[in-house]
């Protein structure tokens, strides 16, 4: 339906019961402007986080039915809060769970994925001028058992919702006033993007741009859901993120920069065919996802191979590439966690020859060390040493001119 707004606030916009006014001030303006809001809320502040280390306390292991219903009840309790608030403002106001609303997944504990939403009770609301406030991040499974969506999910709730409504588009509320060129924390000339396309936003946010679950981007772009990210203390113009790509797109919309994966290299493998999967395939079986791949040219018939993992994951690979190396001859295996993923993004790449170069002469007059490159149409990653990441980063935001 047109003219509906779905609107998520997270946790740092329900700090405490003032910021619940603010979110309700919010709501009530946006719907005095002729909107039909639909609002989705996380836990507050610090819930979730204190009901994991609660179950972590009483098992190590917990029980997956048992931790899902324990860990998504922050969100029930912000529900009630925000509904109770609306009211105080004469916006009449009802709180929806999951379980009463019908939001269905499938039965992956902890990481369900939305199989469907029933809409009914929303669109009656909606037309008798009630505005609902649904639980973000869980869901119910087929026998009625409380899921979760995994940390972050209500970004991925809201955008669900918007879908099935077809909203307008679905507002992702937070405590920055939406994506930056890199993080402010890192440079201070970081500065605010206006408009994003989803391909974009999806690799920002699996490079490290921590704004939105990368699930939420994918659902979006998905069924083609304009999200705008903005704050809910300042409430002004956000970043758009959408399908549309036009002439004037930036060149690079930001630079971004990781601080958990780590490099393993398997010296003296035997250069023959099969090699990479035979060494690949036993660690994407555990689960583990590689990701920049290099093979060095061989000399004396054999070569090194290198590629990256998440860090937490690094042991593990480690093991697997040792029993690897005796069963085929191979040499030592080398671990190296003090590295850092810098990546440029942007849709204006794909039309543009010489970013590459740029880059890599960028980082050359700073005498920073390029140990791994990978490419893709609207993004460069380079590997380099950790404790020069925050140097790269600044010198390329200062190279491709992301203040301006
Ligand atoms: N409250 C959940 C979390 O902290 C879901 C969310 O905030 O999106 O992960
Ligand atoms: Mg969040």
């Amino acid at each position: 339906m047109p003219n509906i707004v779905v609107q998520k606030f997270g946790g740092t916009s329900l700090s405490d019961t003032d910021r619940f006014k603010a979110v309700a001030k919010i709501i009530k303006d946006t719907s005095e402007k002729g909107k039909k809001v639909v609002a989705v809320v996380s836990a507050m502040a610090g819930e979730t986080q204190r009901l994991i280390d609660l179950a972590k306390e009483v098992q190590e292991i917990p029980d997956p039915r048992e931790y899902d219903a324990l860990i998504s009840s922050g969100e029930q309790v912000s529900v009630a809060l925000l509904a109770m608030t609306l009211r105080n403002e004469k916006v009449n106001s009802k709180s929806y769970t999951a379980f009463q609303l019908g939001l269905r997944t499938d039965d992956y504990h902890g990481k369900a994925r939305i199989n469907s939403i029933d809409t009914k009770n929303i669109l009656k609301d909606i037309s008798a001028d009630i505005t609902p406030v649904i639980t973000g991040f869980q869901g119910i499974n087929e026998e009625g058992d409380i899921t979760t969506l995994g940390r972050g999910g209500s970004d991925t709730s809201a955008v669900a919702l918007a879908v099935a409504l077809g909203a307008e588009e679905c507002q992702i509320y937070t405590d920055v006033d939406g994506v930056y060129t890199t993080d402010p924390n890192v440079y201070e000339k970081a500065k605010k993007i206006d408009k994003l396309t989803f391909e974009e936003m999806l690799e920002l946010s699996s490079l490290g741009a921590k704004v939105l679950q990368i699930r939420s981007v994918e659902f979006a772009s998905k069924y083609n859901m304009p999200i705008r990210v903005k704050s809910s203390f300042t409430n002004n113009e956000g970043t758009l993120i959408n399908g549309e790509e036009n002439m004037e797109d930036a060149l690079i919309s930001g630079v971004t920069h990781t601080s958990d994966d780590a490099k393993l290299t398997i010296r003296k493998v035997p250069d023959i065919p099969g090699i990479a999967a035979k060494i690949l395939d036993p660690i994407s079986s555990q689960g583990i996802e590689v990701d920049i791949i290099i093979q060095n040219v061989s000399e004396d018939k054999t070569t090194d191979f290198t590629f990256t993992v998440k860090r937490e994951k690094s042991q593990e690979t480690k093991n697997i590439l040792s029993n690897l190396s005796k069963e085929f001859g191979g040499g030592e295996i080398e671990l190296n966690e003090d590295i850092s993923k810098v990546s440029l993004v942007g849709v204006g790449m794909k039309s543009h020859a010489g970013v590459a170069a740029t880059m890599f002469k960028t980082l050359a007059d700073k005498n920073i060390n390029i140990e791994m490159i990978s490419t893709s149409e609207i993004k460069i990653s380079v590997v380099v040493k950790e404790d020069l990441a925050h140097e790269a980063v600044k010198s390329l935001h200062d190279a491709f001119n992301l203040e301006k």
